[in-house]
């Protein structure tokens, strides 16, 4: 695998990632009707890009809610660094812009025999082809005793809104020398890197506001990504505030008791003052009940097109799918979400289909000032998506080189949600 350099990355992921595209341009009349479940990331990327395409073709998103939050950046806002609203996203410019018809309902049900979506207000979408995008879910009775009353007493915030902002005034009231406890789940779940950022960030609020309080990780894993460099930012900024507890170490955890904010490992229970328990993940609840998920819970697709393996002619995108060595992040949906909005086009068009480009660039916070990015490519290769060039940032790399990272995250913000949701 080619090792890259931070300029030579830059170039390929800003040239070829972050196209501004023009608004729907006048069609023919014959338009395929293409149905896209989920305005997250992966959803309202596809649904932009398939509108602004070529080719002739009526979109319609289906998402419930009128506003996205981004889970990216809410640990920002979990520290205080960054207001709530500035996380939320409408979907007008899609509507307005793009012609794409937003309908605010949940599908219930897909009747891929009939090309049909049933939707919760008993209305029917007919369609030529499908995107389904509904990110995670929990599984269930992964920790015994977190059930749905037990995340109003220890959120997850693992979808933002409301169990952000749970989280954020349990995190203000919680008296000076609290424990913070966060339970990271097993492999695969969404955002790998940022149950350590989370903690690196709630530590820099601490050190302000209470500095007494400690942080401790009880981790499904042994190691985690990137792990030297966390350790080495917690020692510099927060010595003796975080500590991180492997399974080897706990035996893992197997239950929480939300009476009394405990988390009980094989060896041990943890009494914490706010307790964070981010449950085992699986794709979204309509991906498993139309069939779309094998044994793993996740969703095999076609690394090209991202039409299922399970039900032809339906296409999925982002966290629910099975991405090979792409991880769950908002940057890898939105990638996914132009290779899969080009493979449909073409399809539509009977065009020739140029091979997908796939890449994953994270900005990832140590402290305020303090950030540090990774970037890689992926290829399908022997029908699997493989990590074929990296960057990675390393533990010496100076202070002035993170300190530009942290700024340059912020314009990666505002230009990535620009280029979502228009
Ligand atoms: C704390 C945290 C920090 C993160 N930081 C980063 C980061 O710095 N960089 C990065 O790249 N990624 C980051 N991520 C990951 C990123 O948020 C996800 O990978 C991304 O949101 C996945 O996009 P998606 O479209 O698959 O799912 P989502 O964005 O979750 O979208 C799914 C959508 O589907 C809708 N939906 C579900 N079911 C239905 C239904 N039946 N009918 C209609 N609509 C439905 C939901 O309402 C939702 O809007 C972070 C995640 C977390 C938790």
């Amino acid at each position: 695998m080619k090792s890259w350099t931070r300029r030579e990355f830059g170039c390929l992921t800003g040239a070829g990632l972050l196209t501004a595209l023009s608004p729907r341009k006048a069609r023919g009349q014959a338009k395929a009707r293409v149905v896209v479940i989920g305005g997250g990331i992966g959803g309202a990327t596809v649904a932009k890009y398939l509108a602004s395409s070529a080719t002739a073709v009526d979109v319609t998103l289906v998402e419930p809610r009128q506003s996205y939050t981004t889970c990216f950046f809410s640990n920002l806002y979990l520290a205080g660094l960054r207001p709530f609203e500035s996380l939320g996203h409408g979907y007008e410019a899609l509507a307005r812009q793009y012609g794409i018809t937003v309908i605010h309902e949940s599908a219930a049900a897909i009747d891929p025999a009939a090309n049909t979506v049933a939707l919760n207000n008993g209305s029917k979408l007919s369609y030529d082809r499908l995107v389904v995008a509904p990110g995670i879910a929990f599984r269930d009775r992964a920790l015994e005793g977190y059930d749905d009353a037990a995340m109003e007493i220890m959120p997850h915030a693992w979808n933002a809104g409301p169990q952000s902002k749970l989280l954020r005034r349990q995190l203000e009231s919680m008296e000076d020398g609290g424990l913070f406890l966060i339970v990271v789940p097993p492999d695969p779940f969404r955002c790998p890197p940022a149950p350590y950022e989370r903690a690196s960030l709630v530590a820099s609020y601490f050190q302000n506001s209470k500095p007494k309080a400690k942080i401790l990780i009880l981790d499904a894993k042994d190691k985690f990504n990137a792990q030297d460099v966390f350790q080495d930012a917690w020692n510099r900024h927060y010595p003796g505030m975080i500590e991180w507890l492997p399974a080897q170490f706990t035996g893992g955890v197997t239950a929480v008791d939300p009476k009394t904010r405990s988390v009980i490992t094989a060896g041990a229970t943890f009494k914490a003052a706010v307790a964070n328990v981010v449950p085992a993940q699986m794709a979204g609840r309509l991906a498993q009940q139309a069939g779309l998920t094998d044994q793993s819970g996740w969703c095999p697709v076609d690394p090209v097109t991202f039409e299922s393996a399970l039900q032809p002619g339906i296409h999925l995108v982002g966290d629910a799918i099975i991405g090979g060595d792409m991880p769950k992040s908002a940057f890898c949906a939105n990638s996914q979400a132009k290779a899969c909005a080009f493979a449909i086009a073409a399809d539509l068009a009977g065009s020739e289909r140029f091979p997908a480009h796939l890449f994953n660039t994270c900005y990832t916070y140590l402290a305020p000032d303090d950030a540090f990015s990774n970037a890689i490519s992926f290829q399908p290769v022997d029908g699997k998506l493989k990590r074929v060039l990296n960057f990675v940032s390393k533990v010496e790399e100076g202070a002035d080189i993170r300190r530009k990272a942290a700024r340059a995250a912020e314009g990666w913000y505002d230009a990535f949600t620009q280029d979502v949701f228009g």
